[in-house]
């Protein structure tokens, strides 16, 4: 068949001047996205080897391979994969089927009018978190030829475009099944003043590790080395001159972590590779390593860090897990994943279900990143709680590092309108008047006496200001316990919670303490009494002290004190009045 020149489809020259005019500028994906294409390919040659051995025509070596080529400005991706005849040239390269496409499309337009707008635009950040496909090529590329055999059929196709609204099909010989996709690179991507110079091997090393290291097939490259020839003992030859040494290399690793049996990894295998892949200092505080098949299939590799990062609160910090889909990279923080309170979770998903949602669809969107992100929350929150009731130690070093992230949960729970609350109330630690120690909410109530109906907190900026509180004198002397709330979060926290099995929180510098027992119930009748003969008394003080005050009462709360000063019993607390006053200043 003579050479054609085909049109593209509508919506593929939209998405091709969106690409190369693309105000997206992480043009270095365009190679993860190739060699993935070509690690598909040869997955479906592999899968249909199976059943008919004859497809490989004896080439069972599976591998794809990189060939920059520095004069000619070109780069080359090929594998011995499926390849295409030229019908599937047709249907796959010069269309776009793909619902998700266009979706994308959209995003990418909405980013590029931002830009032109001169808004500055988050969606950049998003376009680079979608698988785009064999057309991000074109961001690099001024030309892009495809040379793919069928693996079983003889005749080979060509195609070539250069972007610009149409390309050419024409027929041509190709002796190893497959593809090979080479591109002509534009001008600003080649060369060695070039920062983005796509034939040096170095940088397309760099690359693939940096997002296909996990690719099941070798992904090879030549290296091509100027070195003085060594005599017989491998000693350099005096003024011999220099001769090139190609030395073939596998640029990928291959065999993820986390797709090896949890049993056959060592404790220092995980340590490694969170302080490799995660940057890591220290060994994780615990490892999740899961992998789960049902109406969704994944694998997740995830750690609590020994240490809270020091930015873990501030707007500059990005929480979320790494994604892959079938082993090669997709995503960096995809923070939809877990919920917020988890935000000091490192390690990463790998999902085959992940890869046709997150390319095709919005990722929010994404039924399966919820199903995975729920179960994976629900195993985090059973280990903590195992945690908590089996090695307390570990547990309050947990607490320590990060339990603000999940006080602050409890509190962000009022907006999100979740369940969030009943999820995290029994990990929550708070110190406690009893030994000085942190305590939870279920132990506290646990040895409460029958007469107590509340749970008491104070809040203060450390343990010695609340001792000293006048009101902390009745209940010492009761023996009741009290929660020392030093944190700002923890009264927020405790505010959000209102109670914890049925027992109200209660600030001993609100209000009456509401003590049930006999001897108070006395006092607190007795009390009454004289509030009531010395009413105006009360009134006069009320009045000297005018604005200042909301009331002025006779309290059965002190002891040695006279008088102190209390919140009112549906106002704000004293401290959490400070905290607002600090926040608007
Ligand atoms: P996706 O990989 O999400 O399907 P792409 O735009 O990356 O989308 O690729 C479009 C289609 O082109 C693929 O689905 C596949 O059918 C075909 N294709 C691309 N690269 C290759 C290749 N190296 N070998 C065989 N087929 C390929
Ligand atoms: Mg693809």
């Amino acid at each position: 068949m003579a050479k054609e020149t085909h049109e593209f489809q509508a919506e593929t020259k939209q998405l091709l001047d969106l690409m190369i005019h693309s105000i997206y500028t992480n043009h270095e994906i365009f190679l993860r996205e190739l060699i993935s294409n070509a690690s598909d390919a040869i997955d479906k040659v592999h899968f249909e080897s199976l059943t008919n051995r004859d497809i490989l025509e004896g080439d069972d070596s599976f591998e794809i391979f990189l060939e920059p080529d520095a004069e000619a400005h070109t780069l080359t991706i090929s594998d011995n994969g499926i390849g295409m005849s030229r019908e599937e040239v047709i249907e796959n390269i010069g269309t776009i089927a793909k619902s998700g496409t266009k979706a994308f499309m959209e995003q990418l337009k909405k980013a590029k009018e931002a830009s032109e707008s001169g808004e500055n635009s988050t969606d950049k950040e998003l376009i680079g978190q979608f698988g785009v496909g064999f057309y991000s090529a074109f961001m690099v590329a001024d030309k892009v030829t495809i040379v793919t055999r069928k693996a079983g059929e003889k005749q080979a196709t060509r195609w070539e475009s250069t972007g610009d609204g149409s390309y050419s099909i024409e027929e041509c010989e190709k002796e190893k099944r497959g593809t090979s996709i080479t591109i002509s690179l534009g001008k600003d991507f080649f060369g060695d003043a070039s920062e983005e110079n796509y034939t040096d091997t170095y940088k397309l090393e760099s690359l693939v590790k940096k997002y296909s290291d996990y690719v099941r097939y070798p992904v090879k490259m030549n290296f091509t080395f100027e070195e003085t020839p060594k005599d017989e003992d491998g000693k350099p030859i005096e003024g011999a001159d220099k001769v090139k040494r190609v030395e073939l290399r596998t640029l990928n690793s291959m065999q993820p972590l986390w797709t090896k049996n949890k049993s056959d990894i060592k404790d220092e295998e995980y340590e490694e590779f969170f302080k490799n892949q995660f940057h890591e200092w220290e060994k994780p505080m615990e490892v999740f390593h899961t992998h789960a098949e049902g109406s969704v299939e994944y694998t997740a590799l995830l750690a609590i860090p020994a240490k809270a990062p020091f930015n873990l609160y501030h707007t500059d910090y990005e929480p979320g897990v790494q994604l892959y889909s079938r082993h090669v990279f997709i995503m960096d923080k995809c923070k939809d994943m877990l919920p917020d309170y988890l935000r000091f979770m490192k390690g990463l998903v790998d999902s085959p279900d992940l890869s046709l949602n997150i390319s095709r669809e919005l990722l929010q969107q994404s039924r399966e990143l919820k199903t995975i992100g729920k179960a994976l929350e629900k195993n985090i929150l059973k280990a903590l709680a195992r945690k908590m009731k089996n090695k307390r130690e570990d547990y309050e070093k947990f607490w320590n590092e990060f339990g603000k992230s999940l006080k602050i949960g409890v509190y962000n729970s009022m907006y999100a309108g979740s369940d969030t609350i009943d999820k995290l109330k029994d990990l929550l630690l708070f110190m406690s008047s009893k030994e000085g120690k942190l305590v939870s909410l279920k132990e506290y109530i646990e040895r409460m006496p029958e007469s107590q109906k509340k749970i008491y907190y104070a809040t203060a900026k450390d343990k010695e200001t609340i001792e000293q509180l006048p009101q902390m004198e009745t209940l010492r002397d009761k023996g009741l316990e009290v929660l020392y709330l030093l944190d700002p979060v923890d009264e927020f926290c405790i505010e959000t919670l209102r109670e914890y099995e049925g027992k109200q929180f209660h600030s001993i510098s609100r209000g009456d303490l509401d003590l049930d027992d006999a001897e108070s119930q006395e006092v607190k009748k007795e009390t009454e009494d004289i509030q009531k003969k010395n009413d105006d008394l009360m009134k006069d003080i009320k009045e000297a002290l005018g604005d200042k005050v909301a009331d002025v009462k006779v309290s059965a709360r002190l002891k040695s004190s006279a008088v102190c000063l209390v919140a009112d019993e549906a106002g704000p607390s004293l401290s959490m009045e400070q905290t607002f006053a600090e926040m608007n200043n």
